[in-house]
């Protein structure tokens, strides 16, 4: 099984940090090797440098002595409640129709339970309504009009169906970009918080949240609600977050792959580059399959990857809080991939 060196991470920490190619702000961050890192529980870790303010969120929330899912859906309602944040939460880039339809999910390790929900329009925290689903009914997701009126019923705080800034900026693309988009199958910029807590006593717990791939058509569900590609969480082993193109995550059940990589006993941040490997051998858009991964496992150890440049993610504990570089990964890792083009 092929292994980073420490050498190629010194090696690709320059090209690193010009950043990925899909993906929000970058803010200036370092690749250090994440096992010289002194990490110690409660950690939080997320996608992208967004992610920062909500990982010291959730720091927060356990260190008043929440619980582990508190601080994963107060944390995510921070990226949530961000109207500049153009990928997740009622900011977000609309669908094809003009409508933000956001997607979230959240698992906790102990007991092994999820909740999820899809193609919500209209409330505020996604989040909390999948965290009620798995506390209050005996399903694990709901999508669109029946999430909907699940969240009335249950209260949740409603929003704008989109931002006056998306609307004016919808408007345009239609106008101007939608035969053009459609003729280069071309997407606009789309990113996803995916958070993962390592309390103090070892248990994992995990959450999603995102507005999807801008533009898309109305009913359009990606991968960050769907567990084990989105968002996995193992209590025996760790949790995995995916972000990027959710239409080739899913295809390849990304972050249970993560995790059952964990499993197997690869470190975190080579479970990631692992997977990323795995998928890119056997898909044919090959390295193009514009995915990023986070994970951490039960001893507190943990990492990231993506394709390309690899993206930028948050790392929280007690004694740092700090968005890092990922490695990155192109065909000259490996060499031909994509095996299965048919
Ligand atoms: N994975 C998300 C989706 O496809 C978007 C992203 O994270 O970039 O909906």
């Amino acid at each position: 099984m092929p292994a980073v060196t420490r050498r190629q991470f010194v090696s690709r920490s320059a090209l690193a940090v010009t950043g990925a190619s899909v993906g929000p702000r970058l803010a200036a961050a370092t690749q250090p090797d994440p096992a010289e890192l002194q990490a110690r529980p409660p950690l939080i870790i997320s996608t992208w440098p967004f992610g920062k303010p909500a990982n010291d969120a959730a720091l927060a929330v356990l260190l008043r002595g929440g619980s582990g899912l508190d601080a994963v859906e107060q944390g995510i309602r921070v990226t949530e409640s961000d109207p500049d944040n153009a990928s997740v939460g009622l900011g977000g880039i609309p669908n094809a129709d003009g409508v933000v339809q956001l997607d979230a999910c959240i698992m906790s390790g102990p007991g092994h339970r999820a909740g999820s929900v899809a193609a919500v329009s209209g409330f505020r925290h996604p989040i909390s309504i999948a965290r009620r689903v798995m506390e209050t009914t005996r399903h694990v997701m709901l999508v669109g009009e029946g999430a909907e009126a699940f969240a009335a019923e249950a209260g949740f705080e409603r929003g704008p169906r989109v931002s006056p800034k998306q609307k004016a900026a919808w408007q345009r693309w239609k106008k101007e970009q939608a035969a053009q988009a459609k003729a280069a199958g071309k997407h606009p910029n789309h990113d996803t918080i995916a958070l993962l807590v390592l309390r103090a006593d070892g248990a994992v717990f995990g959450g999603c949240s995102t507005s999807g791939w801008g533009y898309k058509i109305p009913g359009r569900v990606g991968d960050s609600p769907i567990l084990g590609s989105g968002l996995y969480v193992d209590d025996e082993v760790g949790a995995a977050g995916a972000t990027g193109v959710g239409e080739n995550v899913m295809r390849h059940c990304g972050s249970f792959l993560v995790v059952e990589l964990m499993r197997q006993g690869l470190h975190p941040q080579e479970a990631c580059l692992e997977a990323i490997r795995r998928m890119a051998r056997k898909d044919p858009l090959g390295f193009n399959l514009s995915v990023n991964f986070i994970a951490l496992d039960r001893q507190g150890r943990f990492g990231a990857a993506g394709t390309g440049t690899g993206f930028q993610y948050a790392v929280t504990c007690e004694s740092f809080s700090r968005v890092l570089q990922s490695p990155g990964l192109t065909s000259a890792d490996i060499g031909p991939v994509g095996g299965n083009r048919k």
